[in-house]
């Protein structure tokens, strides 16, 4: 699947918003990715994991790792096409955590997928957690890659679409000092 294949399925689904938003991240930005109003439809949701699917190298994985909640259903609809399990962090008392009775065992070696990838925050914490049980990050996959960086994390990052929209600090954005109401969009 290409980047523009991806992108027309994000704004046919209104999962690709234009605006004035606040980012989870902190920042200000003019565009805002819903993948949750793209992966409400299944056939699309399997078509996204298929073009991420096809662009992962041919490594076997015993399992699929997604930070919730965003990533919970790519994550799953990655792991059916590979054939192997799903599991997710999320977060408690702010700390990213596995609950539910998911584990790791030692030298598993998972694919960390996530919806949205901006600063690369909850997928770190992700290889983090994963690390401490033993198990090994051993490549992250997304939907929308939107970091302005280039490297962010220490294993590759295989995305579908690849954006470099600018973010900007609360007291540096051009769409409030025009005054553009700003959307707190509901969590991801
Ligand atoms: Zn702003």
């Amino acid at each position: 699947m290409t980047q523009e294949e991806t992108l027309a399925i994000l704004r046919e689904t209104g999962a690709l918003l234009e605006g004035h938003f606040l980012l989870s991240s902190g920042l200000h930005s003019g565009f805002y990715f819903q993948c949750a109003l793209a992966l409400q439809y299944p056939e699309k949701a399997e078509l996204l994991a298929r073009g991420i699917a096809e662009k992962l190298p041919p490594t076997k994985f015993d399992g699929v790792i997604s930070p919730a909640i965003g990533g919970i259903v790519i994550g799953q609809e990655v792991a059916r096409l590979l054939g192997v399990r799903a599991i997710f962090a999320e977060r408690e008392d702010g700390k990213m955590t596995l609950r539910r009775g998911f584990s790791v065992k030692d030298g598993e070696r998972f694919l960390v997928v996530e919806d949205v990838v901006t600063t690369g925050k909850s997928t770190k914490e992700v290889m983090e957690l994963l690390k401490s049980k033993g198990g090994i990050p051993f490549l992250a996959a997304c939907i929308v890659n939107r970091s302005s960086e280039e490297n962010y994390l220490d294993i590759p990052l295989v995305s579908l679409v690849r954006v470099q929209v600018k973010n900007y600090p609360p007291g540096n954005c051009p769409l409030c000092e025009r005054g553009v109401p700003i959307i707190k969009p509901g969590s991801r």
